[in-house]
């Protein structure tokens, strides 16, 4: 019932480290086609499905257009890069800042390997920039990158504002070589 595959990379991912619980507030940036979300809406109990477990919230920002899903608030046709929708995501939150950012994000590839990895770091590099604004002390960023020369200084950076992180290569992206993804864990940030 996913939109999408990539749905099976974050079930694999959050099997195994743990990030989603019920209760929980979620970023999906590049969400569409709408599986990411979908997963997170289950997993945080977004539609208190659960009565007994704390009920979580999901929004997902997308280029291009979402079909809605139960559970989850999309922003459509936005650029995370954009401060306005920087500014509608955080006036459609319940609370100031979210528990997890998670971004499968891609830039449309131009087929120069070097170019593409180094426009999905420079995004992934603006996700880190905006935790500052909109993730919670002690927060969780998961972002996928096309490895490259560049790699080291997101991990870098990520390695500065969060206690944890770590490489991931998920067995469901295993044909696509040069994609992985990081988790950082215990964002520093105040
Ligand atoms: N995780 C999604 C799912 O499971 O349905 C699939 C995501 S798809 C691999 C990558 C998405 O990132 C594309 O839909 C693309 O439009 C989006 N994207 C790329 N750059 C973006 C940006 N600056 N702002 C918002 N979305 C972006």
């Amino acid at each position: 019932h996913y939109r999408c595959r990539s749905a099976f990379k974050l079930l694999e991912i959050d099997d195994r480290l743990h990030i989603l619980r019920p209760g929980l507030s979620v970023l999906d940036c590049g969400a569409a086609p709408g599986a990411w979300s979908q997963v997170a809406v289950e997993r945080v109990n977004a539609l208190g499905t659960d009565p007994a477990a704390p009920t979580g919230f999901v929004i997902g920002v997308d280029l291009l257009r979402i079909s809605p899903l139960e559970g989850a608030v999309f922003l459509s046709q936005a650029d995370i890069t954009d401060p306005s929708t920087q500014r509608a995501i955080q006036n459609l939150l319940p609370a100031e800042k979210v528990d997890v950012i998670l971004s499968d994000m891609a830039p449309n590839a131009t087929g120069i390997k070097e170019l593409d990895h180094q426009k999905l770091i420079s995004l992934c590099l603006g996700l880190v920039n905006l935790s500052q604004s909109i993730l919670k002390p002690k927060g969780t960023i998961l972002c996928k990158f096309w490895d490259g020369h560049e790699s080291r200084v997101l991990q870098n950076k990520l390695k500065e504002q969060f206690q944890d992180v770590r490489t991931i290569k998920p067995q469901a992206s295993r044909k696509d070589s040069s994609e992985s993804y990081y988790l950082a864990r215990l964002y520093k940030g105040k």
